[in-house]
């Protein structure tokens, strides 16, 4: 019988936040492949082999993967998040392009909610209008690419959202990049660092650009800035300001600029 290879994507962290059609797939595989921390989310099935590895490996994992559906095995390939979202839907893809033999494996890949969906639904709609998402790694580009790739986003105004803005290997490339986008923005521009969404130590922090500080990043963050349209809401009581961007924005050349 010939295997499969389903690409889920767990969601970032809460269980109800996994679709139910990922729910399926994970109960329906003999086995789990992915980075370790994403595999230990699944539940437990007896039979089932769990193949953890750390998160330097993606392609070795996407082969593996791979070769276990060749050999009759039904996979499921894990990501937090979104699979397709700086996940292992494109390493899967990248070894599909590098070895036509896997081609006719039966591979579908499972949607989930994307960190910066979950951020954003708890901060109100910062993501209402046009937006990116940029990933500060340089593992696997060039720290210049990430800087030309800001600059552009910058002077489109389009709202950034900043997935793996740290880590122990990297911890000042989000500094490089507040530094970069504080020349490029207005000083008043919201910013929101929004942490472990959706766990027990979800935290969210709100700030301008001016007055952010970067240092409260860790890789459970995504940061969203906004656009020059971006902006809070006050609520009474002291509860958190919500941070919406208007579906409509003027057109003024200057937006985007420092100001
Ligand atoms: N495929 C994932 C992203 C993987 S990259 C997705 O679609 O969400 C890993 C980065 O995702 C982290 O460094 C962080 O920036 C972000 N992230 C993942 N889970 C998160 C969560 N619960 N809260 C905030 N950011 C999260």
């Amino acid at each position: 019988m010939s295997g499969r290879v389903l690409v889920v994507g767990l969601g970032p962290g809460p269980d109800h936040w996994r679709t139910p059609e990922v729910a399926d797939a994970l109960d329906a595989a003999t086995d789990l492949v992915g980075y370790g921390p994403y595999v230990d989310r699944c539940p437990e099935r007896p039979g089932q082999v769990r193949h953890g590895s750390d998160n330097r490996v993606e392609l070795d994992r996407a082969r593996l993967a791979l070769d276990l559906a060749r050999a009759g095995r039904t996979v499921a390939v894990v990501s937090g998040g979104d699979p397709g979202v700086f996940a292992m839907a494109a390493a899967i893809m990248e070894a599909l392009d590098a070895d036509p033999s896997a081609r006719d494996l039966d591979v579908s890949v499972l949607p989930g909610i994307s960190a910066m969906q979950a951020a954003a639904a708890r901060l109100g709609a910062p993501l209402g209008h046009d937006f990116c998402a940029i990933s500060l790694s340089d593992n696997l580009k060039p720290w210049p690419l990430v800087v030309r790739r800001l600059t552009a986003a910058a002077e489109g105004d389009f709202v950034i959202a900043l997935y793996n803005p740290a880590s122990k290997a990297r911890p000042t490339r989000i500094f490089e990049a507040f530094d970069l986008l504080r020349t490029l923005k207005a000083g008043d521009t919201p910013v929101a660092f929004a942490r472990a969404v959706g766990r027990p130590d979800e935290r969210i922090l709100l700030a301008t650009l001016r007055d952010a500080d970067p240092a409260v990043v860790d890789m459970a963050t995504c940061v969203i800035v906004g656009s020059s349209e971006s902006r809070f809401i006050a609520r009474p009581g002291g509860a958190r300001p919500w941070l919406y961007t208007p579906r409509s924005a003027p057109f003024s050349p200057s937006s985007g600029e420092a100001g």
